[in-house]
């Protein structure tokens, strides 16, 4: 099995989800195993705990319910789905996500459910996305945890990402 960065990164919705499971049937025991992707895992885990509490304290949940009940009120539109990639839908897996499409409307992200987006990891533009109807009505202070919190995390999914390729490439999985 190889796979090049295009194939895990560029390539259709389907086929990013395609190679992502391949790596996971493929790798994913073996990698899950590794006392550092463990240690990954654990600290993930943790600060997306830690975003999920400033959220809820935005009463973020209540507020993209509510515009995601109106029509193309929400920000996870179909398009937004093309922002996932392999390696991300990987991480997901070895967190135990299950990556199952949720829809097929051509409106909506195929991985948006019925309690929201399914990753725990979600894409780095899906997480980085600033809305203004999150951030008027909330003073800098009142934000500052969830923009911490969110900072961390980015960091730390791009620090797995790249142990990640490192580890395809020692495999000869990635090819370039
Ligand atoms: S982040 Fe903003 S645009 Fe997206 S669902 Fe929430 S309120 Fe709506
Ligand atoms: S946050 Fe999740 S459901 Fe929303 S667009 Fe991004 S990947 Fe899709």
């Amino acid at each position: 099995m190889q796979f090049s960065l295009n194939d895990l990164y560029f390539t259709n919705v389907t086929d990013k989800r395609r190679h992502g499971l391949l790596l996971y049937e493929h790798i994913g025991t073996e990698l899950a195993n590794l006392a550092e992707t463990k240690k990954y895992v654990q600290r993930l885990d943790q600060l997306a705990k830690t975003l999920h509490h400033s959220m809820e304290s935005l009463v973020m949940f209540t507020l993209c319910s509510k515009c995601g009940e109106q029509v193309e009120g929400g920000c996870c539109s179909d398009f937004m789905a093309g922002e996932t990639d392999a390696i991300q839908l990987l991480m997901n897996m070895l967190m135990d996500i299950k990556i199952e499409v949720q829809r097929q409307d051509v409106l909506e992200c195929c991985y948006l459910g019925d309690k929201g987006c399914i990753f725990t990891l979600k894409p780095f533009f899906c997480l980085n996305y600033n809305c203004s109807d999150i951030l008027k009505g909330n003073t800098i202070t009142a934000l500052k945890p969830y923009i911490q919190a969110t900072g961390q995390l980015l960091s730390e999914q791009n620090r797995m990402e790249e142990y990640i390729l490192t580890y395809l490439r020692r495999q000869e999985i990635l090819t370039h």
